[in-house]
C-alpha cells in the first residue's frame, strides 16, 4: 500500500536517515533535503590530515538496550566493542566518575566494601542540607551523595555548563545521574555498546545508499519552502528545529551550545580515559581522546576541549518553564499536522528534546510503523 509514495524529508542527520531508509524499504520514493554539504547532522565525525578520525560535536557513544535498535545501526557497520570509561580531575586526582566504590576510596585513601560505601554515602547524606523531596538539580544530586561530593564534581561542572546556579535547574535534568556501590566504573551499563568502525558518517551514508532514496545537499528547506511544498509529496517528515519550522510564531527555543576545539599532538596517548571532566580547573568542561574510542593507532592524537557557550550550534535543550511553555505552543500545532497524516516530526531539534541516538531510532521507527498502519 505504500508503493510509489512520494516522501520529503528535511535533514539528514540520524532521523532523517533512518526515516528516509525505512520508507524506501517500504517501496516508497524518498527526496531528502540537507542545509549543510555532508550528512550526518549531530553524529557527523571525520578523518583529521593525520588519519585520527574525531567527531565533529563532541563524543558519541551508541549503547541502548534497545535490540531492535542496535540490531538497525549493525546493517550498516560493524562496531567496535567500545566501552566508554570517564574520569573526573577532582583535589589533582583523575578519579573515575560516574561516583563508585573506587572513586570514594581513592579520593579519601579508604578501603571499602560494597556495604561500607553504603554507609559512607548515608552519612555524608545524613549531614547535608538539602530539600527533601529534592526541587532541583544541586537537590537531586545531595540526595545521594551529599554535599562534600556534590560540590566537588557537580557544582562547578554544572555552573560551567549552563551558567545557571543548580538550585535553578530542574531536578529532571540530574534524574538519570548514577551513583554506584560496587566497582562498575563504565560510564553506560547498556547491553549493547560501541561506535561504528567505518565512523557516524560512513554509517549514515550506508543508510542513505538506497535505491529509492536521493539525497540533495546544500538545500535549506525553509529558504525556499513554498517551492517545496507544492510538491506533490505525501507526506513531509521534518527534522530541523521546531520554531523555525513555524517561523517563530512564538519565540525562539533556547539551546546550550558547545565551542569545540580540537588539537592534534605530537604523542600517543594524552589521557588515561576517552574523556576526562574538570569540573574545578581551567574553563572547558571536558577533553575527549578520541582514539580510546576508536582504537585507532597513530604516534599522534587528537582531543578536543570543550567550552559551553549560549550561541553557536545548537546542542543541548534549555528544559526552563519558558521554554517548556514554547515547545507546548508549538507542538499543539504539531498535532495537528500529523494528526492529519501529512507530515511527521522526528528528532531531537523537531522535538525540542534530549534524545540519546538509540532513543532517536526506536522513536523514528515508531512514529513510521504507525504512520504507515494509517496509510494502508
Ligand atoms: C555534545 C553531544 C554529545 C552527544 N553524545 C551522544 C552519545 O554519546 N550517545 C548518544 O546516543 N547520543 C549522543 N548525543 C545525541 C545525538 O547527537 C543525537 O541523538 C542525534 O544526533 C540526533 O539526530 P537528529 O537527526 O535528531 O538531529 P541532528 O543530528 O541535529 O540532524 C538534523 C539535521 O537536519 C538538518 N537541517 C535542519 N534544518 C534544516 C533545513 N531547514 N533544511 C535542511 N536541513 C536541515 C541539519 O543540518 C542536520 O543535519 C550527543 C549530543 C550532543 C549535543
Amino acid at each position: 500500500m505504500n508503493k510509489g509514495k512520494q516522501i520529503l524529508i528535511i535533514g539528514a542527520g540520524l532521523a532523517g536517515a533512518v526515516a528516509a531508509r525505512i520508507l524506501a524499504e517500504n517501496d516508497c520514493q524518498v527526496t531528502l533535503l540537507e542545509q549543510r554539504g555532508q550528512v550526518g547532522g549531530n553524529c557527523h565525525d571525520e578523518r583529521s590530515p593525520d588519519g585520527i578520525t574525531f567527531h565533529n560535536y563532541g563524543p558519541h557513544i551508541f549503547h541502548t538496550n534497545n535490540r531492535e535498535a542496535w540490531l538497525f545501526v549493525n546493517r550498516f557497520s560493524a562496531f567496535r566493542h567500545y566501552q566508554h570509561r570517564v574520569l573526573s580531575y577532582v583535589d589533582g586526582q583523575m578519579i573515575p566518575f560516574p561516583i563508585n566504590r573506587d572513586s570514594i576510596c581513592q579520593l579519601y585513601g579508604l578501603d571499602l566494601d560494597i556495604y561500607g560505601v553504603a554507609d559512607f554515602l548515608e552519612k555524608e547524606v545524613a549531614r547535608s542540607s538539602f530539600n527533601n523531596p529534592p526541587q532541583n538539580f544541586r537537590d537531586v544530586v545531595v540526595s545521594q551523595v551529599g554535599e562534600i561530593l556534590y560540590e566537588k564534581f557537580f557544582h562547578n561542572y554544572t555552573y560551567k555548563q549552563w551558567e545557571t546556579d543548580p538550585r535553578e535547574l530542574s531536578a529532571e535534568i540530574a534524574g538519570r545521574i548514577p551513583v554506584r556501590q560496587n566497582r562498575d566504573d563504565r560510564y553506560f551499563t547498556d547491553r549493547y555498546q560501541g561506535i561504528p568502525e567505518a565512523g557516524y558518517t560512513r554509517l549514515i551514508e550506508n543508510m542513505l545508499d538506497h535505491a529509492r532514496i536521493k539525497v540533495i545537499l546544500d538545500t535549506d528547506y525553509l529558504a525556499n519552502r513554498a517551492a517545496w511544498d507544492r510538491g506533490p509529496f505525501d507526506l513531509l517528515i521534518y527534522t530541523g528545529k521546531l520554531d523555525a519550522y513555524f517561523d517563530y510564531a512564538y519565540g525562539r527555543l533556547a539551546y546550550r551550545s558547545v565551542k569545540f576545539e580540537f588539537l592534534t599532538l605530537p604523542v600517543e596517548r594524552y589521557q588515561p580515559a576517552g574523556v576526562v571532566n574538570y569540573p574545578n580547573d581551567y574553563d572547558f568542561t571536558r577533553i575527549t581522546e578520541y582514539k580510546h574510542l576508536t582504537g585507532e593507532k597513530s604516534a599522534l592524537t587528537v582531543i578536543c576541549r570543550e567550552y559551553p557557550t549560549a550561541d553557536g550550534v545548537p546542542c543541548y535543550v534549555i528544559l526552563n518553564a519558558e521554554n517548556i511553555g514554547k515547545r507546548q505552543a508549538y507542538l499543539d500545532h504539531v498535532q495537528e499536522l500529523e494528526a492529519a497524516g501529512s507530515h511527521l516530526f522526528a528528532g531531537r531539534l523537531a522535538e525540542y528534546r534530549y534524545y540519546n541516538m538509540d532513543q532517536v531510532i526506536v522513536s523514528v521507527m515508531e512514529k513510521l510503523a504507525a504512520w504507515m498502519q494509517a496509510v494502508s
